[in-house]
C-alpha cells in the first residue's frame, strides 16, 4: 500500500495545524470556506494563523447554490494572488473539493479540515466537478495532511451526518460492483483495497447507533471510514473501489438537479437511496441459480446501437455526445458476439459473481440504518421526480465503465 498523508483526529486540531506550519515553513496561506463552515471552525483557524502574522488570504464563499463548477472554480481562483501558498479547506465535500482542484491547477499544496463526516472524499485525489453540464471526476491531488477537529465533527448538522452514512454505506454495494466487473469485464482489480472498502462499509453498520447519538468514538470511527475509502480510490487511481452502480444513479439525479438548478440534493442522501435500488438487484441476484440466469440470459435481447444511441439523446441530452463517445459496455453489448462471449462468462464465473452479492446486505437493512439517522430512503424524499427516478435507473449504466449490478439486472431483464 502506498503511504498516506498524516491524518490528526481529536480536539486539538488548530494547534497541531499550526506546529505542522511551523515545522514545514508554511507561512502564506490561502484559507477557502464557506458561511456555514466560517462559522463552524473556518474563522478560527483563520484567527490562530493571523496570530501568528502569517500572511493569509481568507476567502469565504456563499453556500447559497454552492457547487464544484465552473463558477465557484473562478471565484477562488479570482480570490487568489497567484504567489506559492499553501490552500486549507475548512468544510466537507464542496469546499474540499473546490480546493483540491484549484490548489492542484495553481501548483499549490493543501491541507484539509473537514467540517462533517458527510463524505468520503477527503483523502481522495480526485474531484467530481461539474463542467459543461456533465459532473465528472477529475484527477487532482490529495491534501498532504488533514486535521480533523472532533468537537465540530460530532456538531455537524444530523443530515450531513446523515448524507454520509449513505455515502459510507454503499461501500457494501459499489466494492460488488468492482469485483463483478473484474470477474465479467476484466476490469484492473486489487483484492486488498477490495477488502478495505468493503471492511469500511461494515464498519459504519456496526456502528450506526453511536453515530445517532453523536457520540465521540463512533464518530471518529464514521471519519476513519470515510478515509479509508478515500484511500481506496486514491491507491487504485480511480474511484472504483468505492463507487459503483449506486453512485452512477446517485450522480444522474445530482446533474438533473444541476441542469434544473434546483437545490437540496445531498450526495450521500442521493448514494443512500440508489444504493437500497442496487441491494434489491443484488437479493435477486442471490435468490437467482445459475440454471435460472442461463434462461433469463437466454431470452435476453440487447437493443441495437443505433436504437440504444436514439435512447440516450432522448433521455439524457445535455450529456449524450460526452456519454455515447465514452462507448459504454452496454453499447458495446449490443454487438452479439461480444453478447455470447459475456453471457458464456457470467454462466461460467456463477460462483464468483454470486459471491459478490453475499456481501451485500439485503435492502430492508440498508433502509432500516439510514433511516434511524433520519436520512431519505425513497427518491421521492429526495426530491426527484417519478420520471428522473426511471432515467437514472434505466440510464445511469452509460456513465461509467463498470459492469455494475444495474447492466447485469438489464441482462436479466428485471
Ligand atoms: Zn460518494
Amino acid at each position: 500500500m502506498p503511504e498516506h498523508m498524516p491524518i490528526m483526529i481529536g480536539d486539538k486540531a488548530i494547534e497541531k495545524f499550526i506546529e505542522f506550519c511551523q515545522q514545514k515553513q508554511y507561512e502564506k496561506l490561502m484559507i477557502v470556506a464557506d458561511k456555514n463552515t466560517a462559522r463552524a471552525l473556518g474563522d478560527r483557524v483563520f484567527q490562530a494563523v493571523k496570530q501568528k502574522e502569517w500572511d493569509v488570504i481568507y476567502h469565504v464563499l456563499d453556500p447559497e447554490g454552492l457547487h464544484t463548477d465552473e463558477i465557484t472554480l473562478t471565484r477562488v481562483l479570482n480570490a487568489y494572488d497567484a504567489i506559492p501558498r499553501l490552500f486549507v479547506a475548512v468544510g466537507s465535500g464542496t469546499i474540499t473539493d473546490t480546493v483540491r482542484f484549484t490548489s492542484h491547477r495553481s501548483q499549490n499544496q493543501f491541507v484539509s479540515f473537514p467540517t462533517a463526516p458527510s463524505v468520503d472524499a477527503y483523502t481522495s485525489k480526485n474531484a467530481p466537478v461539474t463542467i459543461n453540464h456533465l459532473k465528472g471526476s477529475i484527477y487532482c491531488h490529495a491534501p498532504i495532511a488533514i486535521f480533523t477537529d472532533l468537537p465540530t465533527i460530532c456538531a455537524s448538522p444530523k443530515f450531513l451526518t446523515a448524507s454520509g452514512f449513505g455515502d459510507l454505506i454503499s461501500k457494501l454495494t459499489a466494492p460488488s460492483d468492482w469485483k463483478m466487473s473484474h470477474l465479467i469485464w476484466d476490469a484492473d482489480f486489487d483484492e486488498e483495497i477490495y477488502a478495505s472498502g468493503l471492511r469500511a462499509g461494515q464498519r459504519a453498520a456496526e456502528v450506526v447507533d453511536g453515530i445517532r447519538t453523536a457520540d465521540p468514538k463512533s464518530m471518529i470511527a464514521m471519519m476513519e471510514g470515510q478515509f479509508a475509502s478515500g484511500f481506496c480510490m486514491a491507491d487504485f487511481g480511480n474511484s472504483a473501489p468505492a463507487s459503483g452502480g449506486e453512485h452512477h444513479i446517485a450522480h444522474v439525479w445530482e446533474m438533473m438537479f444541476h441542469w434544473e438548478k434546483k437545490e437540496g440534493l445531498y450526495h450521500g442522501h442521493a448514494v443512500g437511496v440508489a444504493a437500497i435500488i442496487c441491494a434489491e438487484w443484488y437479493q435477486r441476484l442471490k435468490a437467482l441459480s445459475r440454471k435460472d440466469a442461463g434462461v433469463l440470459l437466454e431470452r435476453s435481447e440487447i437493443p441495437s446501437r443505433s436504437a440504444q444511441i436514439a435512447a440516450i439523446e432522448k433521455n439524457l441530452p445535455r450529456i449524450a455526445e460526452e456519454l455515447i463517445e465514452s462507448d459504454p459496455i452496454y453499447l458495446q453489448l449490443s454487438d452479439p458476439e461480444k453478447f455470447k462471449t459475456i453471457c458464456e462468462r457470467i454462466l461460467d464465473r456463477w460462483d464468483d459473481v454470486q459471491a459478490t452479492a453475499v456481501v451485500v446486505p439485503d435492502a430492508d437493512a440498508i433502509r432500516g440504518w439510514i433511516k434511524s439517522l433520519g436520512g431519505p430512503v425513497t427518491p421521492q424524499e429526495l426530491g426527484v421526480t417519478k420520471e428522473q427516478v426511471e432515467i437514472a435507473i434505466d440510464y445511469a449504466h452509460y456513465l461509467r465503465e463498470r459492469f455494475s449490478i444495474n447492466i447485469l439486472r438489464k441482462l436479466f431483464g428485471w
